[in-house]
């Protein structure tokens, strides 16, 4: 089935990157989110980061207002349901997710897909207990949208084969790259990251390094274009804290058992970027290392 309209649930971080990327791509995009204020602020970002783009020379003028008049805002989460195919990006918890879907399930075309842009939580479970499970998959693209070439595409175990075939064919109409991972804890990227942060903050907490030279470590030893810290940091400390969490409580090895000090540096409120403090001190003129 060829997708050409989109609904968007979550107007955050990702949802606004999601909306971006589908509005430029040419698909009509609805996007919906229980904030009026989350959804004005959300079209006035991707204004913004088109503007960027235009400015850049990476789209036109044009393209931009054609993107722009595609993208359509609602409260109502029923006028979404019209849509070829839905992404849920809404807060990572699963009550929330749930309670979307079970909303949403009256309003949906016999042939709508549904699927969910978590970064942890199965898959399988969330289809289950729709109507629809061999239409529904992970759709996970990574932050920031409109810059990050990977997009994970995740099968739950009863997903069909025209479903991913049709979310792959439009990964490659938003110019971007699929991976295919199956459903188990983190999926691919977040797997394989995040206990190398995990690793390096042990690695702090043992005192074996410094913020410093860890991060330098990692950058010059093994050509990270970031440091293991300041990407913790990117990505919010707590984020970094339940996907540990997921991957210890769901694979059940000791090995992803979350640091300590990461756990602390949450419970103190230092998430990094977004509260100003984490692994670095982002106050002042240039971020300096909190250890
Ligand atoms: P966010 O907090 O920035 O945005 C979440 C939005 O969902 C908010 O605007 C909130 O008002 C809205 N919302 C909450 N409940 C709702 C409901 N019932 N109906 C409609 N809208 C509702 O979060 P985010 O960072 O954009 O993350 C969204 C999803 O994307 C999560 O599942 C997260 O795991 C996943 N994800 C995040 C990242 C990242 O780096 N932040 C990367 C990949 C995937």
């Amino acid at each position: 089935m060829e997708i050409q309209s989109v609904g968007i649930v979550g107007a955050g971080q990702m949802g606004n990157g999601i909306a971006h990327v589908f509005a430029l791509a040419g698909y009509d995009v609805t996007m919906t989110d229980i904030s009026a204020e989350n959804l004005i602020k959300a079209i006035a970002l991707i204004d913004r980061n088109i503007e960027r783009q235009v400015t850049r020379g990476k789209t036109t003028a044009e393209e931009k207002a054609a993107a722009m008049a595609r993208i359509k805002t609602t409260l109502v989460l029923a006028e979404i349901g019209q849509s070829d195919l839905i992404i849920e990006a809404a807060t990572e918890r699963e009550t929330v997710k749930q309670a979307i879907f079970d909303d949403l399930l009256p309003h949906l075309k016999p042939h709508t897909i549904l699927t969910s842009n978590t970064s942890s939580i199965s898959i399988t479970r969330l289809a289950s207990r729709t109507d629809r499970p061999e239409k529904f998959m992970g759709f996970h693209f990574m932050n920031p949208v409109p810059i990050m070439q990977l997009v994970e595409l995740i099968r739950g175990i009863a997903t069909d084969k025209p479903t991913y075939d049709s979310c792959f064919a439009v990964v490659e109409r938003l110019g971007k790259t699929a991976a295919s991972a199956e459903d188990f804890p983190a999926f691919i990227v977040n797997r394989i990251l995040m206990p190398m942060i995990n690793e390096a903050v042990y690695t702090l907490y043992e005192g074996v390094g410094s913020v410093k030279s860890i991060d330098e470590s990692l950058k010059l030893g093994a050509n990270h274009p970031m440091g293991p810290l300041e990407l913790a940091d990117f990505i919010g400390l707590d984020t970094c804290l339940a996907i540990m969490n997921v991957l210890h409580d769901g694979l059940a090895d000791t090995k992803y058992r979350p640091c300590p000090l990461l756990t602390k540096y949450v419970e103190a409120g230092w998430l990094g970027r977004k509260t100003q403090r984490g692994f670095y001190d982002y106050r002042g003129d240039v971020p300096v290392p909190t250890r």
